[in-house]
């Protein structure tokens, strides 16, 4: 199918970007990559007349040391973020999550922005970015505002950001020198397809003794799932079966997961405690 035709505007400032979309309101998109969008819209599922390009903003891409932590420019692709070696070296289920999205041409087109600001609930970055505390930065109207990532998804495509907002950066803090992070994804269909479940797991440990646990899923409800209420994991050891066996528990009481191509709910049930099990033991190896 072919694509409609549409006018591609090119800002040169984030103010400029804001006031297009303003004044071309339901008429306009922001586009960063376009991986999502283009196909959308090729697909006729969507169509806008105006399309924003973010790309032509100047310092919207790049990955960044800070004082407290990494930032990255939220034009930054995929594979910027896969290949860094800083996000590596800091983060380095992060740069196994975006490893697996797709194929190179995406990852190499593909925007970090784009992906959160999609809202997809099979995404491989919401996991690990929720567990490490990651918080978006978006400008609007109203100028720039942060927003923690356990409050930015909303729904099935729905998100925090309010009309005419574009997001600028990620940021995740430095993670303690105690932590560790883990990010597993298993799909049903090829190697590289959108995951049917993955889980994210973060733990501070000290003595084998846990005392900080986060665990995160995608897959498996409307949104990417920080799960809540594992403070009781704090001074346990996680090779503990009942402790383990608790935090199954709420992974369970607090997932909603559908049916659909990559697997019936009741068999991502099974695979979101299997996945699970398996982080926390890897955390704790
Ligand atoms: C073949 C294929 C396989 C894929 N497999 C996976 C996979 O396994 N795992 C996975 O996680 N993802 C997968 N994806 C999805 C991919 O990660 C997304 O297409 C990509 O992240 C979207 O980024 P983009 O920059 O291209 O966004 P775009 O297509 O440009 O935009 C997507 C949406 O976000 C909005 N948007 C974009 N940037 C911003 C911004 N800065 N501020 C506000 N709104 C913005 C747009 O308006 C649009 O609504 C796959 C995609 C394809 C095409």
């Amino acid at each position: 199918m072919t694509i409609r035709s549409f006018d591609l505007l090119q800002p040169r400032s984030l103010p400029e970007a804001v006031e297009l979309l303003r004044k071309h309101g339901d008429d306009a998109r922001a586009i960063g990559g376009g991986t999502t969008l283009v196909i959308l819209m090729k697909q006729r599922a969507l169509h806008y007349p105006y399309l924003i390009d973010l790309q032509t903003i100047p310092g919207l891409s790049g990955i960044a040391q800070e004082n407290d932590g990494v930032r990255i420019g939220a034009l930054t692709s995929h594979r910027m973020v896969e290949l860094s070696p800083l996000i590596r070296q800091s983060f380095p289920a992060l740069a196994e999550a975006f490893s697996h999205i797709g194929n190179v041409r995406v990852r190499q087109t593909a925007s970090i922005g784009g992906n959160l600001a999609h809202a997809d609930y099979r995404l491989d970055p919401p996991p690990p970015l929720l567990v490490l505390g990651a918080e978006v930065t978006a400008f609007g109207a109203k100028g720039e505002r942060n927003i923690a990532l356990k409050d930015f998804f909303r729904g099935i495509y729905e998100t925090a950001l309010v009309p005419g907002e574009i997001l600028t950066a990620v940021k995740i803090p430095q993670m303690a020198a105690n932590a560790k992070a883990v990010y597993l994804r298993y799909s049903t269909m090829s190697a590289n397809d959108w995951p049917c479940v993955n889980v994210a797991a973060y733990g501070r440990m000290e003595n084998r003794r846990c005392q900080e646990l986060r665990v995160a899923l995608g897959g498996v409800a409307p949104t990417p799932l920080l799960i809540a209420g594992l403070e009781f994991a704090k001074d346990q050891e996680l090779a503990d079966t009942a402790v383990i066996e608790k935090i199954l528990a709420a992974v369970d009481e607090q997932i909603a997961p559908s049916s659909d191509l990559r697997g019936s709910d009741w068999y991502k049930r099974k695979m979101a405690r299997l996945f699970t099990q398996k982080a926390l033991a890897q955390l704790n190896g």
